[in-house]
């Protein structure tokens, strides 16, 4: 932890109080130095937060709003993959959390053009996962291998194969999510959300995928050398694969598997704003559902045993809160960005419960520990210029 001046933001710019910012697989590679970055940095890029100071006159009505953020902060602008609307591809773009002061900390700046409004109803944890829901979309929408009435498997229950495996049902697939022994807790979420679930060592379960000829389409989305070699030879000959997992180094699998069954083979990395304006639409839609994916908000403090939760594969997905740290300290309650939200609290609006998939769980139930309290919030109490802890990479 590092304490830092916030800076006030330029022309183009918003100041953020952050209210979440998730935790994703790559920030372990980082905080471990094997991921290009730019110490001292600070982490986080799957933020939400509430608009504090706007850097430009006319502020176009977002000071007070509650936003997500897209997590380049800069690029050329000017070069083929800018021009062609997928600045994901820039070479010179620089993101939030590994070039740029990210969301592991109580303030950010981030660029006005990367805003999203929050949805009045969404929890505003919740809506951090915004960000890999706009990555899952990069991979699956644009443009989507899946036709309605498609066999989809996704190997791999973590959060981008839950994501996944919403937006794959989305687009009409008939989807079913396989893990290992280990994913005992992400396959039981899996459920929740109303998904059919396989072991990964069910060989009768994965010979019946797609009525015997295999999956339509396969979303690998662990990263593993065992998934992704259980995701080739799950596909059916002309069948699409889809790579989202990233392995983080070399691993041995099948590659033949993709001649032998000709398949067809599409993949994603980042999200550009295209693919970021897709995952509100599935958000608003309720197509796509978020609050059941968290599985605790922390105060930035725990970030060491948050961190070593991730690395002993315990847990599901972690948020933090940096409001948390210093409500704590002070016995207080965190106000919400929202009359009538609890921080953690859903009880006007479990939304997904409703839906015809399946009775899931409520993060409110895992959440009830934490000293917060519903409260109408009332004008910014941070100022630009103020020092806040954050979490850096050094
Ligand atoms: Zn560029």
């Amino acid at each position: 932890m590092a304490d830092k001046a916030v800076r006030e933001p330029r022309p183009g710019e918003v100041l953020l109080e952050v209210v979440a910012c998730g935790v994703c697989g790559t920030d372990l590679p980082i905080q471990d130095d094997e991921f290009p970055t730019a110490p001292p940095v600070t982490m986080g890029r799957e933020i939400s937060g509430l608009v504090l100071a706007v850097g430009s006159t006319p502020d176009e009505g977002w000071r007070g709003t509650t936003v997500v953020a897209e997590a380049f902060f800069s690029t050329c602008g000017v070069g083929e993959w800018c021009r062609s609307g997928r600045p994901n591809k820039c070479p010179q773009k620089h993101a939030l959390g590994t070039f740029v002061d990210g969301g592991f900390a109580a303030q950010v700046v981030v660029p006005t053009r990367n805003l999203h409004r929050v949805p009045d109803w969404l929890d505003p944890h919740a809506a951090a996962l915004t960000e890999p829901l706009a990555c899952v979309c990069n991979c699956l929408c644009d443009p989507s291998p899946i036709s309605p009435g498609d066999d989809v498997l996704v190997v791999g229950p973590g959060t981008m194969g839950r994501l996944a495996a919403q937006v794959a049902r989305a687009a009409g697939g008939r989807v079913v999510i396989s893990g290992t022994a280990h994913d005992a807790v992400r396959l039981a979420l899996a459920g929740d959300l109303g998904f059919a679930t396989i072991l990964a060592d069910d060989a009768a379960a994965f010979a019946r995928l797609g009525g015997g000829f295999g999956a339509d389409v396969v979303i690998e989305c662990s990263g593993s050398g065992a998934g992704i070699t259980a995701a080739l030879q799950a596909a059916r000959p002309r069948g699409r694969y889809v790579q989202v997992g990233i392995a983080g180094k070399a691993v041995t699998v099948p590659l033949d598997q993709i001649c032998y069954r000709e398949l067809t083979v599409t993949s994603g990395q980042g999200a550009p704003p295209h693919a970021w304006r897709r995952a509100m639409a599935l958000i608003q839609a309720r197509l796509v559902a978020l609050e059941p994916l968290v599985s605790e908000v922390v105060p930035l403090d725990e970030w060491a045993r948050v961190f070593a939760g991730i690395r002993a594969g315990v847990g599901v997905k972690y948020v933090f809160d940096p409001r948390l740290r210093q409500a704590r300290a002070n016995r207080t309650a965190v106000p919400c960005t929202r009359p009538g939200w609890t921080a953690g609290g859903h009880g006007h609006m479990a939304w997904w419960r409703r839906l015809p998939f399946g009775a899931m769980g409520s993060p409110a139930d895992r959440w009830g520990s934490l000293p917060i309290q519903a409260a109408r919030r009332g004008a910014a109490t941070h100022a630009a210029g103020d020092r806040t802890d954050r979490l850096d990479v050094r």
